[in-house]
């Protein structure tokens, strides 16, 4: 066996149709998977790129909306990615943007977890891969809604690791660095913040979607059964800085 492949697995993946969430759909689908591209829009692009699989409509303005979906089929291995950023002065942020953030970064991540260990738990087996974030350890500025988010992801990631590790279930995370996304879009046409971005990687280039859907493969793999509750860092080196 190849304890690098995902054949015969099933992985569902949140936020498929665009940036992270399409490029772990597509690696996970080359390792042999059977990919559930869950997006809230059509994610066809996602589809014609891993050659098959199937989508899923999940819209997390509902923070609840996944309850159901485990219970219904197997599913092996869950991605929960979809995520948001709101960017403001501390001293303006809104409740709105607060309440907004939380519910898809942090809410919505625990209630996913929770429905598909509820279905996972009893067969013995499954993989959970939490996308974290550099705002998972440092402060970041301007965005205190998803440094807060970012933070209880790392906090959940051990919490559930600890409760479901000796049940079957690996709870684990990846923090990505500068990924070129929409997420960082605003970063990226701003000449000043994105050079100085840029020359404090030590690998001196952004991340491209692919180097996060490797890793996400090797967490959702066997080769990975004994890393239980970590936060991966895929940052080109910014946290050994
Ligand atoms: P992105 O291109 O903006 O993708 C975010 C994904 O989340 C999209 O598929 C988006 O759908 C989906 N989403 C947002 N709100 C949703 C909702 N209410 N229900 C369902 N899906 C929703 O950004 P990305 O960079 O690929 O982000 C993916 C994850 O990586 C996020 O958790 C982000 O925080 C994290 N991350 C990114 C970076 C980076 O440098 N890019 C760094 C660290 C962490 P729509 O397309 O419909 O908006």
């Amino acid at each position: 066996m190849n304890p690098f492949s995902l054949a015969g697995q099933v992985a569902l993946v949140t936020g498929a149709n665009t940036g992270i969430g399409q490029a772990i759909a597509v690696a996970m689908a080359q390792a042999g998977a059977e990919v559930i591209a869950a997006g809230r829009r059509d994610c066809d692009e996602t589809l014609a790129l891993t050659g098959g699989g199937r989508q899923m409509r999940l819209d997390f303005g509902d923070p609840m909306a996944a309850r159901d979906v485990f219970a219904r089929e197997r599913i092996d291995i869950l991605v929960n990615n979809a995520g948001i950023i709101r960017r403001a002065d501390a001293v303006d942020f809104t409740e709105a943007d607060w309440d907004a953030v939380i519910d898809v970064n942090l809410k919505a991540l625990f209630f996913t977890c929770q429905a598909f260990a509820r279905a996972a738990l009893p067969r013995g087996r499954g993989k959970i891969i939490n996308i974290a974030s550099l705002l998972s350890f440092q402060g970041g500025i301007r965005v205190p809604s998803y440094t807060a988010s970012k933070h209880g992801v790392a906090g959940l990631t051990r919490l559930m690791a600890n409760e479901w590790a000796s049940r079957g279930l690996n709870v684990n995370a990846i923090a990505p660095g500068y990924i070129e996304t929409n997420n960082t879009q605003a970063l990226r046409d701003d000449p000043e913040r994105s050079a100085a971005i840029l020359d404090r990687i030590p690998a001196r280039r952004w991340g491209r979607p692919e180097d996060i859907g490797q890793s996400a493969v090797f967490l959702a793999a066997p080769a990975s059964d004994y890393i239980n509750g970590a936060v991966l860092n895929v940052d080109g080196g910014w946290l050994a800085r």
